[in-house]
């Protein structure tokens, strides 16, 4: 008999057979076909809850109406230590209805005991920034009324009420509200926000979902436990809101952390993502934005996982970013270096240096996946691919870039020249995106969030100690689009690139290719960006493609998944 689940949330009776029961299977993942004893067979609200929102869940039964026992929502049946992290981000957890979806993915894989690390709920994050800045601005006894402030306290306080979670936990949450209330009354008073007050005061946004849904899980029967991660021994440099993990710290206190412990019980671990501990400070670091990515990773090479799950609100790695271009489809396949350039150069998918440790493993893959669309095959990133039939991967864009041109007649036969631009930059901490040089000249690209800080005062004091040896010019606004491509296809990418720039009257100021096998980058007028990825989209991607040594159809860009064509699930600009 084929019992729909909603049969099987309506009435239940117990069965005496075993029973088997087909659970949600990710096509990638040979997820099981289990056979679960019937003994003991009870109606669960939970589960019931667990199988409606299941699209395709399907329930096999011999002659009667079953639900399967509690306890086989719990994952890691049998398996007694960690094999495999999920990450969710915020909008995979951005309310209580998100955060009973991710809990049912959580119990959707037996035969996976994980860890999952979880990002701030929604755009906390970006709340709890604006309360920074409110707080500056702010009489302290008016600091409670803040509207960010009012917001987190609901979201939490509402999400904590609709899951039902445990009330030491909901104390807990009202407890660290008010911490963060009093943190920014000592903001107020001290008319002072450093990087490092900025760190603690972000840091409430992941240490809140992790409390909450660790709870939520146990109060429906699943062994979990919160972990804030420097607990764990993840520790950073002292680089306030962009800290760097200290990998020999941290990789064995984790391994050891999160070891199985003789005689204790086998518990999920549930993990903030995006927050460290400075080494020499002992402070709350965190890892830059989006920075739960590297958070799954580095627990994932720690405890030398095999694969690490990031679980977002898209079908995978794009073709490019759906908030430009709406007919994005999802890559199948990326090389680590392929996601690294994609994400530096401003995908906002993943964190630049989320594929760290996967290299450093050596025996680590990262999988993309929806967790609004779990029935999409995702984004598998390994160290190798075929690359043969590949032309180009993604298209990426970095606006609000700014262009340095400096030109000295002292550069010809000279040297150390480079040697001294390059030093200035390193000294005022600007990072460089992309570089063309001549014989007399060098242009380079200067990566907009490093100079978000300060920009005029740092970049007229770099413009007139480089003064000193060149003429110098700077021009902002301009656009970064990154071809994430086969660079032995070059010449075929760069004739396609420019026809089409050449149509639209689309102008390239300057372009970089070489130096990476992945990447090729044209600089254009900021005014002009958003199109020209949009008609390079057009070109590379849309209309039939064929692979020009097989024949065949691409698979690269080819939706696999049964749902959307990869747009965004949510307003998510960043959380
Ligand atoms: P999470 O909080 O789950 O880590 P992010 O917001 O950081 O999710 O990243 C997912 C978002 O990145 C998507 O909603 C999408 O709008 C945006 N994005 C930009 N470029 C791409 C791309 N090439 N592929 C996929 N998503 C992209
Ligand atoms: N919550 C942090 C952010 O919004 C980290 C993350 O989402 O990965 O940037
Ligand atoms: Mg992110």
């Amino acid at each position: 008999m084929l019992l729909q689940r909603r049969t099987l949330c309506s009435g239940v009776a117990s069965c005496s057979q075993s029973v088997p029961v087909l659970l949600p299977v990710f096509p990638s993942l040979n997820a099981p076909f289990a056979t679960l004893p019937s003994a003991g067979l009870r109606t669960s609200p939970w589960l019931c809850e667990w199988y409606r929102r299941l699209d395709r869940l399907t329930v096999l039964a011999k002659g009667a109406a079953v639900e399967a026992p509690r306890h086989h929502q719990t994952p890691g049946q049998g398996v007694s230590k960690v094999n495999v992290i999920y990450k969710f981000g915020g909008s995979s957890v951005r309310d209580a209805e998100r955060m009973r979806e991710v809990a049912d993915i959580v119990g959707s894989f037996p035969q996976y005991l994980p860890c999952v690390v979880l990002s701030a709920m929604g755009k906390t994050t970006n709340m709890l920034l604006e309360c920074g800045d409110l707080a500056l601005k702010t009489k302290t006894e008016n600091i409670s009324n803040l509207t960010p402030l009012k917001n987190i306290r609901k979201l939490h306080l509402d999400t904590c009420d609709d899951l039902g979670i445990e009330p030491v936990v909901r104390s807990e949450v009202e407890r660290l509200i008010n911490e963060l209330e009093q943190l920014l009354i000592g903001i107020s008073i001290m008319q002072d926000l450093t990087p490092r007050a900025k760190d603690s005061l972000v840091s409430f946004g992941e240490r809140l979902a992790t409390r909450i849904f660790a709870s939520y899980l146990r109060t429906k029967g699943v062994p979990a436990r919160q972990h804030d991660a420097w607990d764990l021994g993840l520790t950073t440099t002292d680089d306030f809101t962009n800290a760097d993990v200290i990998y020999e710290a941290s990789l064995p206190a984790i391994a050891a952390a999160l070891a199985p412990k003789p005689g204790q019980p086998v518990e999920i671990p549930i993990v903030t993502g995006f927050l460290g501990r400075g080494q020499l400070s002992g402070a709350i670091t965190t890892l830059g934005r989006g920075g739960s990515d590297l958070t799954a990773t580095v627990l994932g090479a720690a405890l030398e996982l095999p694969e690490v799950q990031v679980w977002k609100d898209v079908d995978g790695v794009l073709t490019s970013d759906p908030r430009i271009v709406p007919s994005t489809r999802p890559v199948t396949e990326l090389t680590f270096e392929e996601a690294t350039e994609l994400a530096y150069f401003g995908a906002q998918v993943l964190h630049p240096q989320a594929m760290q440790p996967a290299i450093r493993s050596g025996k680590m893959n990262v999988r993309v996946k929806n967790s609004y669309n779990r029935e999409a095959a995702g984004t598998i990133i390994s160290a190798a691919r075929d690359m043969s039939c590949t032309v180009v991967t993604s298209i990426v864009l970095k606006s609000n870039v700014t262009l340095v041109d400096i030109i000295s007649s002292r550069m010809m036969g000279q040297y150390g020249f480079l040697a001294t631009v390059f030093d200035t930059f390193r000294r005022h901490k600007i990072s460089v995106d992309v570089v063309a040089t001549s014989e007399v000249s060098v242009s380079l690209t200067l990566d907009p969030k490093k100079i978000a800080g300060a920009p005029d005062d740092e970049l007229s004091q770099v413009q007139h100690e480089l003064g000193m040896m060149a003429a110098v010019s700077f021009r902002k606004g301009l656009a970064i689009i990154s071809l994430i491509c086969n660079v032995e296809k070059t010449s075929e990418i760069l004739m396609r690139a420019f026809s089409v720039f050449q149509r639209e009257g689309i102008n390239v100021l300057m372009m970089s290719q070489g130096a990476s096998k992945t990447n090729i980058s044209l600089v254009v007028d900021g005014s002009r960006g958003t199109e020209a990825v949009q008609v390079l989209h057009r070109e590379f991607f849309d209309g039939p493609s064929v692979c020009s040594i097989t024949g065949l159809p691409l698979s690269q860009g080819v939706s696999v998944g049964l749902g959307n064509n990869g747009s965004s699930n949510g307003d998510h600009s960043n959380n």
